[in-house]
């Protein structure tokens, strides 16, 4: 029996059991992380102080209580039944990594003991030989470490019967090039703040650190385990190279928000459960538009912290679906036809006095400051879009941009009209004079049209790749598989960059005699006039859009190789080097390391593509045609003349061709692919693979074998139907 009948018989079959208690989730929140309430009760006074003043400074461990902190840690794991430590971090590959360590070692006479040393808490020595370093391990030093990023706290790690302390790292080189996604991004962290609270001083003295903020929303599907087993397809690239589409998918729009099927809610709860452990704070779940895809949301977070926390749960949900006989697919585009998955960015600014810097205040000064950043964080947008999109570009995530299911691929932001309004009026109102009038003038309608604002954040645009929803940006165009830290690395290092900026020229004026509000006032007005561009209130999706933004000169970068080139243009080179956030070669590794990574999936796929077709798809076709002929044998052998079966020979014309036009298609890849492989400039390379591979063959053959899946006997057919994956549970 082939693996999908067999999946389709045992389907529902030994239900597992839900483990989940019934305890409330203020009652295990956290409980497996080594917080700062924990540490209290196992750190001397001493240690608990340098732990969090290295914590608020973003700095590493002192040496000296080291020791101290990780026997603490040790004494409050071993306690937990933990045997086994290992440093957890983010290498480029776009999983996490860990190497287990246990506390067992033997002493110089062979007594065996178990021990965590203060140097091991801090620093490791993976070996770093087998991670992608573009380039970068050539030219300089060829190991690398993990550093704990104290910022964020130790946890443990449930993994069937053993748990594991893991130690959230930061991975580098010897000679300091950041080989992972978290040493940049703190980074970017506190250029932002650096330059966030320079400008938050102008309305508040009392700012002195500004936290960048980040809730994602994780979209997924769920689909039964053995089925996937029988989609080698799924299982090698994460998404279905062939597939028809069934009958009824998401047309009927009734799944959205629908009652979760009860499968699929024991398998929620379980994950949720144990991300409540490991201190991940969802808030919210629902299905999604799709059949199959649910999404996820937790409360917002320091960003740091978020994206640890949106890495772990990827990974707890891959886990815990296992449990369940379920998979989760976190591929941008599992299944055409229907939508992608995306993994929306909520990003604000939060100041250590308790600020929202998107959120609309309520008195002239605080609206002041809202305006400032706000107006900042266009203009940062507009200034680096072309950054902003190669910072989501992947090759899943091609797929998504612009199917009419997803942002565009032209960076835009949608402000509302309320806000559209205020930004009018302020690019009308502030002269190019600067005269007492426009400070009166100003304070008076910013302050009354703001709270309009407040009461309607229901004004909202699905189709906008950035869209400002009442007191966060949210950045839609991610995608459900990446790793938000690259994205929000971006957004934080232009925005740090534009607010330094900004502060500059706010200040020339106010040297120059002007007061401040009316130095801020035009600064913000130009700012407004030289990003104006980049607004867009409209359909994101429509054709019209697409050219409208063809007239204004907005980029518009279909495909990842191209849209990674804003990554190493001289701009971008000065702008990572000014906020001191990659160095040029590390910008040129890392580009080389995000084409490799997109050559590497076209080319799976597209040998997945060849291989089924030739080992799944054309076999049953075959058979089936041979029992067609000799059907048409049989009644011209009865004596019939053709008007009795010539529907049946165009059946077999039509099969017939479908499966030639397949072979040729999948010869003619593999000759093309040879071509590709030859070619030793990676760019060009991952473009050959873009326009030579998937955009010449991926479409053209998954339609004839969409057709034979149409066609052939249904008993015969070997990989698990759209139907069967998308709605059997
Ligand atoms: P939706 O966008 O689906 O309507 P919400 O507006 O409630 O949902 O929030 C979506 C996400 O935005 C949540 O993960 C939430 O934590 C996050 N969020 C809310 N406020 C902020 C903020 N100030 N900074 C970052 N993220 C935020
Ligand atoms: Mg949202």
């Amino acid at each position: 029996m082939s693996l999908r009948f067999n999946a389709l018989n045992n389907l529902g079959k030994d239900p597992v059991e839900p483990i989940t208690g019934t305890a409330k989730i203020t009652a295990i929140f956290g409980e497996n992380v080594f917080d700062l309430k924990k540490a209290r009760q196992v750190l001397s006074d001493e240690a608990f102080k340098s732990l969090t003043s290295s914590i608020r400074a973003g700095q590493k461990i002192q040496r000296a209580v080291a020791n101290q902190i990780a026997n603490g840690i040790r004494a409050w794991a071993e306690a937990k039944g933990v045997t086994h430590y290992t440093h957890w971090f983010q290498p480029l590959t776009g999983t996490t990594a860990e190497k287990h360590d246990s506390f067992f070692t033997l002493k110089s006479d062979g007594t065996p003991i178990e021990e965590f040393e203060g140097d091991a808490l801090i620093q490791q020595e993976p070996d770093a030989s087998s991670f992608p370093s573009g380039g970068l391990r050539a030219t300089f030093e060829a190991r690398g470490y993990t550093a704990w990023d104290p910022s964020s706290p130790p946890f443990i790690m449930d993994i069937g019967a053993g748990k594991t302390l893991c130690i959230p790292t930061i991975f580098v080189s010897y000679t300091g090039e950041s080989l992972d996604y978290k040493a940049p991004l703190l980074k970017a962290v506190e250029a932002l703040n650096k330059a966030a609270v320079d400008v938050c001083n102008y309305f508040d003295k009392n700012v002195s650190k500004v936290s960048a903020t980040l809730g994602w929303e994780q979209e997924y599907f769920v689909v039964d385990e053995a089925m996937f087993n029988a989609r080698p397809d799924l299982l090698m690239c994460g998404r279905t190279v062939y597939g028809h589409n069934s009958a009824k998918n998401q047309q009927l729009e009734d799944h959205y928000f629908g009652s979760i099927p009860e499968r699929i809610y024991t398998f929620m709860r379980e994950f949720e459960e144990e991300s409540y452990r490991l201190g991940i704070p969802l808030r919210t779940r629902h299905n999604e538009v799709a059949p199959a895809q649910f999404e996820c949301a937790p409360i917002f977070e320091e960003i740091n912290l978020a994206v640890d926390h949106n890495t772990l749960l990827m990974d707890v949900m891959a886990r815990v679906a296992t449990r369940h006989k379920l998979r989760v697919l976190l591929h941008e585009k599992p299944f055409a036809g229907i939508n992608g998955s995306g993994k929306h960015n909520n990003w604000s600014m939060a100041t250590d006095t308790g600020v929202n810097l998107l959120q609309p205040g309520k008195t002239p000064k605080t609206n002041l400051m809202f305006l400032t950043f706000f107006v900042n964080t266009i203009k940062a947008v507009h200034d680096h879009a072309d950054l902003m999109r190669s910072s989501i570009a992947s090759a899943p995530n091609d797929h998504r941009l612009g199917a009419n299911e997803a942002p565009p691929a032209i960076i835009s932001v949608f402000i509302g009209q309320y806000l559209t309004k205020v930004l009018e009026d302020v690019k009308e109102r502030v002269g190019s004079k600067f005269d007492e009038q426009d400070e009166s003038m100003l304070k008076i309608d910013i302050h009354k049209s703001i709270p309009e604002l407040l009461m309607d954040n229901t004004d909202r645009n699905r189709t906008s790749p950035f869209a400002f929803t009442g007191n966060k940006f949210e950045f839609r165009a991610v995608g459900s598989s990446a790793n938000c830290a690259n994205p929000m690395t971006i957004l934080n290092t232009i925005m740090a960059d534009t607010l330094r900026n900004f502060k500059k020229e706010v200040d020339a004026l106010m040297e120059k005699g002007e007061k401040k509000e009316i130095a801020l006032m035009h600064v913000i007005r130009e700012y407004i006039v030289s990003s104006e561009k980049v607004l867009f209130e409209g359909d994101g999706y429509s054709a019209a859009w697409e050219k409208e933004a063809e007239k204004r000169g907005l980029p518009n970068l279909k495909t990842t190789p191209l849209a990674l080139d804003a990554m190493v243009t001289e701009k971008a080179k000065q702008l990572f080097e000014d906020n001191g956030i990659y160095s040029h070669s590390e910008l040129e590794a890392r580009h080389e390391i995000e084409l490799e990574k997109y050559i590497k999936k076209v080319q799976i796929e597209s040998r997945m593509m060849g291989e089924l077709a030739t080992g799944y798809i054309l076999p049953p076709a075959i058979r089936y045609l041979n029992l067609l002929i000799s059907n048409i044998r049989g009644l011209q052998d009865a004596g019939l003349d053709e008007s009795h079966y010539a529907n049946q020979k165009r059946i077999v014309s039509k099969i017939s061709e479908h499966i030639n036009k397949a072979s040729e298609l999948v010869e003619k890849m593999i000759e093309e692919r040879k071509i590709c492989n030859a070619i030793e400039d990676t760019r060009t390379k991952a473009i050959a693979y873009q326009s030579q591979i998937k955009d010449r063959f991926f479409d053209d053959l998954r339609y004839h074998v969409d057709k034979l899946e149409l066609m052939v006997d249904d008993k015969e057919w070997y990989l698990p139907k759209y139907r069967e994956l998308l709605f059997l549970r």
